[in-house]
């Protein structure tokens, strides 16, 4: 039997080896984390991640091909297969800071690789990692090789939040790049066959190990700039009276550019694409290419200006001032089906208000009060100006309630933002929530879900991203 082990049971980890599981059953999958509490979630009725479909699959494979364990060592030690799925942030601190990847997580893995292992190894980079990443980690096994044949594979991971397990299920490519030597050949083969499991032949490619690793940034790359671009034009739109979805719709009809990712919306969010684009902008200035180095910045400029753009629109249409006025938050996390809320766009949208001294009232059906507290209080920004957060408690004033219904998140409200494009958002009772906010009740959507002629029929005032204002 083959022994497969993840290290990382992170948003990656998890989803990837479950529906290896699923779909191998002759095979063996142990994920290992240092976390105790994700293992511990990941072995309970609660997973640590919420993703459509995940927990079914976990339920059928657990204990039988699954298992969730945080011996590290021995699991590694008794693998023919490591995938490494560890995070790869970004360097905070030292050269490269505000940049660079940090390879802090991924190098500890590779010298404890190096330390336990025994036997032979295939080991699969599945983290996003910078080109020639396994250059490093060669050297980093080699030198304590003991004799021990190691191969590395780059096994980029294209799957996104939300509909992991859909995308896993039916990836539009798997990308395995290896050395073009005897023993990379065959190593590549033996990932090859575990894919081959579901996935068609036609749609495994294979490539070197450099290009591999930096198809993933190109990649996100790509996307971002995608969203970056459409969102350049919807500020056009609203400067001219064109209307972006009109637009989107016009230009991705042409096949060339297809009509994927091209929605207008307050800015992407997420662990990967900033990040990556950051990665990518250091490896440019590293290998003395500043000029394309600036092309790929500009994506996450304007991703910034486009949040900015958004609350700019919300305080001068509210006369120029937030301050005390109550704003409910629908969505907290980067995207809908998701509870993630790494670099959600409503992080930044939420201490801009709350700087100008609004009052939010926050709803995410998937987002806990935890999470939500840590990512409004963690800077700078409480220093100057605390900020009470604390379950909403009838007669009572806080700067920001978490509450559990976008009703109540709405009631007495001045003004709702929509920062994520849930389902239920689209389907509300907006008559009820009208009746129950101050007047004018504003609509600022920044995901441009909601019926804006049905909404201003009631006597809302919408503000939608890239189209004409209210008449
Ligand atoms: P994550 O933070 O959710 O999970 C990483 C896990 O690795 C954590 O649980 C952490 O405790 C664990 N870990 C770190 N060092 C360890 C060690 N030495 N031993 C054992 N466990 C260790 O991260 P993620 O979102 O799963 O992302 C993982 C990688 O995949 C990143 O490089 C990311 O860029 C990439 N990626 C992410 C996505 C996504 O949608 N999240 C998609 C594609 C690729």
């Amino acid at each position: 039997m083959v022994k497969i082990c993840c290290i990382g049971a992170g948003y990656v980890g998890g989803p990837t080896m479950a529906v290896i599981a699923l779909k191998c059953p002759s095979i063996q999958v142990v994920v290992v984390d240092i976390s105790v509490s994700r293992i511990t979630a990941w072995n309970s009725e609660q997973l640590p991640i919420y993703e459509p479909g995940l927990e079914d699959i976990v339920k059928q494979c657990r204990g039988k091909n699954l298992f969730f364990s945080t011996d590290v060592e021995k699991n590694v030690a008794e693998a023919d297969i490591i995938f490494v799925s560890v995070n790869t942030p970004t360097k905070t601190q030292g050269l490269g800071a505000g940049r660079a990847a940090d390879l802090t997580y991924w190098e500890s893995a590779a010298r404890m690789i190096a330390d336990v292992s025994t036997s032979n190894k295939i080991v699969v980079e599945k983290s996003t990692v910078p080109v020639k990443t396994a250059e490093a980690i060669e050297k980093i096994l080699s030198f304590n090789s003991k004799g021990i044949n190691y191969q590395i594979l780059s096994n980029p991971e294209f799957l996104a939040e939300g509909t992991a397990i859909q995308d896993l299920f039916n990836p539009d490519r798997v990308l395995i790049g290896g050395k073009e030597t005897p023993d990379g050949q065959k190593a590549i083969q033996t990932l090859k066959d575990v894919y081959a499991h579901w996935v068609p032949e036609d749609r495994i490619i294979t490539t070197n190990l450099w290009s591999a690793e930096l198809s993933k940034l190109a990649a996100n790359a790509f996307l971002a700039q995608r969203i970056s671009s459409v969102n350049a034009m919807s500020a056009l739109c609203e400067a001219t009276g064109a209307d972006v979805s009109q637009v989107s719709h016009a230009v991705g009809k042409d096949t060339r550019i297809g009509s994927k990712f091209l929605n207008a919306s307050v800015g992407f969010g997420g662990s990967c694409f900033q990040k990556d684009i950051l990665n990518l902008v250091y490896i440019c200035e590293c290998n003395g290419l500043p000029e394309v180095a600036n092309y790929w910045k500009q994506v996450i400029k304007v991703n910034d200006y486009q949040k900015k753009r958004f609350v700019n629109r919300v305080v001068s249409s509210m006369f120029n001032t937030v301050s005390g006025k109550k704003i409910a938050i629908l969505g907290f996390a980067f995207k809908k089906d998701t509870g993630d809320t790494r670099e959600t766009p409503a992080i930044d949208v939420c201490k801009e208000l709350l700087r100008d001294r609004a009052r939010l009232s926050i709803y995410d059906p998937q987002v806990t009060m935890d999470q939500i507290q840590r990512d409004l209080s963690m800077d700078k920004f409480d220093w100057d100006h605390p900020v009470h957060l604390q379950p909403v408690s009838p007669g009572t004033v806080k700067k920001v309630s978490i509450v559990w219904d976008a009703y109540e998140a709405a009631r007495d409200a001045h003004a709702i933002c929509i920062l994520t494009e849930w389902d239920e958002f689209k389907t509300l009772d907006y008559q009820r929530i009208f009746d129950n906010m101050q007047k004018p009740a504003f609509v600022f959507d920044g995901r441009n879900i909601v019926n804006v002629r049905k909404l201003r029929e009631i006597g809302f005032i919408v503000y939608s991203i890239g189209k004409p204002l209210d008449p």
